[in-house]
């Protein structure tokens, strides 16, 4: 082919793709779009995952496989809700996994975040940006004990990744104890704390040094410490969520995170709280740390920290572990971590959940949720093993996999998304927005039981 027809080519290429992106832009602007337009979207993006994305997603998910061929696709939410292409409503009670806990595009948030737009949307990386400093006070302020600095970055991960980077600068030790359901991400080093074996195994081996014992075992932990202390293998940190949230709502039994606390002083070794999922409210407390009186020496936020409207997250240390980062605050960084749409956005959420008592509101409808949910379940007890949660943080645990699969997809076809999906399913998982309102936890619990009665076991 000559030169100038390749060109040629090129050309008309990238001329279609600029029309293609025009109409995707046109339909973003659009308040309202058509039936018309919705069959396309639905068909761009069916298309789109099978030939661009991952043809695996169109497998694994429930909404898509429904009758065989019909497919659910978002494009809508606001409060406690989302709506498909279609204009059909479902209630959120998987939230983003915990994101959405001032609800989907709380006002205040939006508002923060488009002022914040309108005047400057990153940041020069060079000179101070206020909104980082300002956003570091707060949480100083509302974050347990004497836990003092943050760095802000764009996810849990990172947050998670930032903490263990920071445990062994502080500590000079690289050995880590992690638990057993744990998930703390999927970057190589948060992945070495997840607990996982399916999400390991391939990439093997992960960092060194570390060790997961059983979630809940206090012996089990009392012993690794003993044994890594004796090998000359000394613990940098202990890597904990207060509440396991992936692992299926896996609450810590009485006076754990207490004694994990005393063990990490005895050796010297610092206490990670993984709070991605459980903090900002969500327990019923601002922090599940909170719940259970221990302060960990680093905290790790993200999921609900932007307020789900920006993804942001944050690690927040005491000042005698943060000032490893002092003398060189490059040691770790991130280009987006802290920028000043996500901080607008954090800064307005705790603002939210502070005036409108989110974190109060979690305890009370989390505890009738979890109670109507029980009572919906009597007389199901082939069916269901364990109902149980702390705040807005709920699960159901099902005897087989393939009921919970069942509870979740059928609850789907009626408007309410819940956690679980076809490679994971034993529990699901109940995370509203904590400004979820008793109509709706009613319509959940009814809708529960119905299509629980229905399922065959
Ligand atoms: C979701 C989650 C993470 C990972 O957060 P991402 O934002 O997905 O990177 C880490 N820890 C916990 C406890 C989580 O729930």
């Amino acid at each position: 082919m000559s030169i100038d027809l390749k060109q040629e080519l090129k050309n008309k290429q990238y001329q279609n793709v600029s029309e293609y992106i025009n109409k995707v832009l046109s339909l973003i602007e659009k308040e309202e779009i058509n039936q018309e337009e919705a069959a396309w979207i639905t068909v761009e993006t069916v298309e789109g995952f099978r030939e661009n994305v991952n043809p695996g997603f169109l497998a694994y998910r429930k909404t898509v496989t429904k009758d065989g061929q019909f497919a659910s696709v978002e494009w809508s939410d606001n409060g406690s809700c989302f709506k498909d292409v279609n204009g059909k409503e479902y209630i959120d009670c998987l939230g983003g996994f915990g994101i959405y806990n001032v609800g989907h595009r709380n006002p205040k948030v939006v508002k923060a975040v488009t002022d914040q737009l309108k005047r400057q949307a990153l940041h020069s990386q060079d000179l101070l940006d206020p909104l980082r400093a300002m956003l570091a006070k707060i949480l100083g302020e509302i974050t347990p004990g004497d836990l003092k600095y943050a760095f802000f970055t764009n996810s849990g991960t990172e947050s998670v990744e930032a903490a263990l980077k920071l445990a062994k600068m502080y500590s000079e030790r690289t050995t880590f104890i992690s638990t057993t359901r744990a998930f703390h991400g999927k970057s190589l080093g948060a992945l070495s704390g997840t607990a996982k074996g399916m999400f390991r195994k391939p990439f093997l081996p992960l960092i060194p040094g570390f060790r997961h014992v059983p979630f809940g075992d206090i012996d089990m932990m009392k012993k690794t410490f003993e044994v890594c202390s004796s090998v000359g293998e000394d613990v940098a940190a202990v890597v904990l969520e207060p509440i396991q949230g992936e692992g299926g709502i896996i609450l810590p039994p009485e006076n754990y995170l207490k004694e994990v606390r005393e063990l990490c002083d005895q050796y010297g070794s610092l206490l990670i709280f993984d709070e991605v999922q459980t903090g900002m409210g969500r327990t019923g407390k601002m922090f599940a740390a909170e719940l259970y009186n221990v302060v960990p020496d680093i905290i790790c936020l993200a999921k609900a920290f932007g307020g789900g409207v920006m993804p942001a997250g944050a690690v927040v240390a005491t000042e005698n572990v943060f000032k490893s980062w002092f003398d060189n605050p490059f040691m770790h960084t991130t280009t987006f971590g802290g920028n000043p749409l996500a901080c607008a956005a954090a800064i307005a959420t705790i603002g939210v959940l502070l005036e409108e008592k989110l974190p109060d509101r979690a305890a009370e409808v989390g505890e009738y949720f979890l109670q109507e949910l029980k009572e919906a379940a009597k007389g199901q007890e082939d069916k269901v093993l364990e109902i149980r949660g702390q705040g807005l943080m709920i699960g159901i645990e099902f005897h087989e996999d393939e009921i919970g699969y069942e509870v979740s997809k059928g609850m789907f076809d009626h408007g309410i998304l819940v956690a679980g999906t076809l490679i994971n399913s034993k529990t699901i998982r109940i995370e509203p927005a904590l400004t979820i309102s008793y109509e709706e936890v009613d319509k959940v619990v009814s809708t529960f039981k119905q299509v629980l009665s229905q399922v065959k076991k």
